[in-house]
């Protein structure tokens, strides 16, 4: 028997229920095209959790979500916005085209009529021929009216579908949650200030920051207080951070700073300092007021050397951060590069 969108909606429904799952739009939607059976690979995705475990967990909604549901969706709206940018412009092109057919038709005319001038005709056929001009120079003119209100209104169009445009590709590097940036953002960032770091010989630092035991506080107090603290730690970096800094969720309870123009040793005191300010923040829950404790993390920090891969580097960090869980958390651990590691880099460089 073929189902419904209705009936598809409502096993979305009852499923996100059984499972236990907070019935957010993302965590609808893997059910519903689950169901639908649209987007094979999200349904072999979920087969495969299912057929380890009775139900989907909030992880795994997360992690289907992003890699099945999140980028498809926005890679359909870029390819949408692109169509239609790509439809405008031939719209216009096209305008363009009549209008310079027409510019050399009366351009015909014109020469027709100085023939006429300048072959001895009667009265009669110039007078002729300058009703014709005159007629031809009116529709050529109303003619010029009607393209210009047609180019200014393409021309709108077009900003409009580049503001558009835009607001989709910075919201596509936003994470939703947090507003901070997301993976994406940091990618891209990484990037660009380690090439920056590179050519202008400036020290750059990475700190790559962990949420300590933020499982136990999810599970204490339920999801949605887990997405509140998120929020906190997320806006309490940022008040903390300088302008020119980078911050983005790096995924899960982790987030990345990248810190331009920042010896390791500053970079440390960074770190020490957005530690105690998040420790000073009392997680309240909002109906009742009860105070559900304080936050800590733990925080790697590296210094990029110039040459080094991105994966070394953030390799650096994130066992720096293993390194703080391990002895203890809420603390920030330093990792250098090895100095025969360092000099193989420099080595390296000098080569190319
Ligand atoms: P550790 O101190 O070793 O870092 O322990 P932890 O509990 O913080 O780390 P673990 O990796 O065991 O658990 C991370 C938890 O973060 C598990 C997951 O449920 C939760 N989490 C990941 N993303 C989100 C989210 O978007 N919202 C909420 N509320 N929780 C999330
Ligand atoms: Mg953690
Ligand atoms: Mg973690």
């Amino acid at each position: 028997m073929a189902y419904t969108p209705d009936q598809w909606a409502l096993q979305a429904f009852e499923r996100l229920k059984r499972d236990g799952l907070v019935p957010t739009p993302n965590n609808y939607a893997i059910y519903y095209y689950y169901f639908a059976g649209s987007n094979p690979r999200l349904r072999t995705a979920v087969d495969i959790f299912l057929s380890k475990q009775p139900s989907l967990t909030q992880d795994n909604c997360n992690e289907l979500y992003q890699t099945h549901l999140g980028i498809d969706a926005e890679h359909k709206m870029l390819q949408e916005a692109n169509a239609s940018i790509e439809s405008e412009v031939n719209r216009m092109l096209d305008m363009i085209d009549r209008a310079s057919n027409d510019a050399n038709q009366y351009s015909e005319t014109l020469d027709d009529f100085s023939g006429t001038l300048t072959s001895g005709k009667s009265m009669e056929q110039i007078r002729e021929a300058v009703t014709k001009v005159a007629a031809e120079t009116l529709n050529m003119s109303a003619q010029n009216e009607r393209l210009a209100a047609q180019l200014a209104e393409a021309t709108q169009q077009l900003s409009e579908m580049r503001t558009s445009f835009d607001q989709i590709h910075r919201e596509s590097q936003i994470d939703p949650l947090t507003e901070v940036g997301n993976r994406k953002f940091f990618d891209k960032e990484l990037i660009h200030t380690t090439a920056e770091a590179r050519d202008n010989a400036a020290p750059l630092s990475l700190l790559m920051v962990d949420i300590d035991h933020f499982k136990k506080f999810n599970d204490s107090y339920g999801h949605q207080i887990g997405d509140q603290v998120l929020r906190l730690v997320a806006r309490t970096l940022v008040e903390n951070l300088k302008g020119r800094d980078v911050i983005a969720r790096y995924g899960g309870e982790e987030f990345v700073i990248l810190l331009a123009q920042t010896r390791l040793q500053d970079a440390e005191r960074v770190a020490n300092l957005l530690r105690s300010a998040l420790s000073t923040k009392q997680i309240k829950k909002r109906s009742t007021n009860e105070t559900l404790g304080v936050i800590t993390v733990s925080i790697g920090a590296a210094e990029y050397c110039p040459g080094e891969d991105m994966e070394s580097f953030i390799g650096r960090a994130d066992s720096g951060l293993y390194k703080a869980k391990g002895a203890g958390r809420n603390q920030v651990i330093c990792e250098t590069l090895p100095d025969a590691e360092a000099a193989a880099i420099k080595a390296r460089r000098k080569v190319f």
